[in-house]
């Protein structure tokens, strides 16, 4: 199972309620951004362009409470930056945790080790670690020689004493296919739960422009990664959403799946765009023109679009949708998709670019080391 019985069962019971009581839009996991200064600097993330004192602004475990009750989805991923700089945390995740809401905190593991003792194991909790590959394309991606390792070491530690641990892999343009697979297997020997895989998005912010995904080449990565499907992986997302991945199936956007909330207040419309802000959650959800994102709106920001926060909730909609929704992700859950077109991709692959996504030590950011290490702390 890639999720516990009891997540599966609450998250099915909370999405028929919402269906039943007529709700068009609802939400399934609340992105909580506690903070967004990072101990990293990735080059396809655009959450650390910020300016200094907006990086060391933090919610207080207060008022991430508080946006958790407005909200009232059943799982909350933390994201940021990177949540294990919160000084608080801990009590951020115990509060989360006593008000039984399934906790995803994604970090990118590199205090996940001393940090550890500070959390207690629980069915409500996962550690949900960034690994974008294995070492030499996880330290380009990441741009710090060595993270790799840290990670993999936080991910065995926190599988040893006892955590539930998932791993979350973004891919950008350039990704070999056949690295990934074995990166797969690789986390897969470590003990993590189950993997979540998604193609990046071209934040305007981020210091990379050049190498993310269009939706085609997303489809033909993703066709060639997960058809001939190895039976030891488990992924933690909806089976929907990767046939949408792999170009079996066509979704809309659901903005409103994955609402955020930062230090600015409820994020219009999504996770990724900033068309301003709201100060309640039902504020939120009046008040952005839904009709004017996703794909088909012909939003020239959301045209290459394929994200998990903006798809995964689409993928689940669409299996509680109908009777035939439910009928095909229970296929899909056992499918392995054979296909020989998929493995000829593979065999065939070659880089498409030169060198790597950027270079090893380089600090993608807008800011100098020196800047990022004192907002860090690091
Ligand atoms: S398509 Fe992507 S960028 Fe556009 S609203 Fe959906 S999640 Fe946001």
């Amino acid at each position: 199972m890639a999720v516990p019985i009891s997540q599966a069962w609450t998250v099915a019971t909370y999405v028929l309620k919402q269906r039943l009581k007529g709700r068009k839009r609802f939400p399934l996991v609340l992105m909580l951004e506690p903070l967004f200064r990072c101990n990293l600097a990735c080059a396809g993330c655009g959450k650390i362009q910020y300016p200094a004192h907006i990086l060391k602004a933090e919610l207080s475990p207060e008022e991430c409470f508080r946006a958790v009750e407005e909200c009232g989805a059943p799982m909350v991923a933390i994201p940021g930056g990177e949540p294990l700089l919160h000084p608080r945390m801990p009590e951020i995740v115990s509060g989360l945790v006593a008000r039984k809401k399934y906790v995803y905190m994604c970090t990118n593991a590199l205090l996940l080790k001393e940090k550890l003792h500070l959390f207690t194991p629980s069915k409500y909790l996962s550690f949900s670690v960034h690994v974008d590959g294995q070492k030499e394309h996880h330290d380009f991606s990441v741009c710090r020689e060595g993270g790799h390792d840290i990670a993999m070491e936080g991910v065995r530690a926190a599988v040893d004493a006892g955590f539930r641990v998932t791993t979350n892999t973004t891919l950008f343009d350039g990704a070999d296919p056949n690295g990934v697979r074995v990166h797969f297997d690789e986390l897969m020997a470590a003990g993590v739960e189950s993997m979540m895989v998604s193609p990046g998005y071209t934040y305007e912010k981020a210091p990379d422009q050049k190498h993310f995904l269009g939706r085609a080449r997303s489809k033909k990565l993703f066709r060639s990664i997960l058809s001939n499907r190895k039976k030891s992986w488990r992924f933690n997302a909806s089976p929907i959403f990767m046939e949408f991945l792999m170009g079996k199936k066509d979704l809309r956007c659901t903005p409103w799946g994955m609402p955020t909330f930062s230090i600015f207040g409820w994020q219009k419309p999504c996770y990724l765009l900033q068309d301003g802000y709201a100060d309640t959650f039902a504020e939120l959800m009046e008040s952005v023109e839904w009709s004017n994102y996703g794909t088909e709106s012909g939003n020239p920001r959301c045209a290459n679009c394929m994200v998990h926060s903006g798809y995964e909730a689409s993928g689940v909609n669409y299996t509680f949708g109908s009777l035939k929704g439910l009928f095909e992700t229970a296929k899909a859950l056992f499918n392995r998709y054979p296909d020989p077109g998929a493995q000829r991709l593979l065999n065939e692959w070659k880089p498409s670019h030169q060198g790597p996504l950027v270079q090893i030590g380089t600090v993608a950011s807008t800011h100098s080391t020196s800047e990022l290490q004192e907002v860090s702390g690091d």
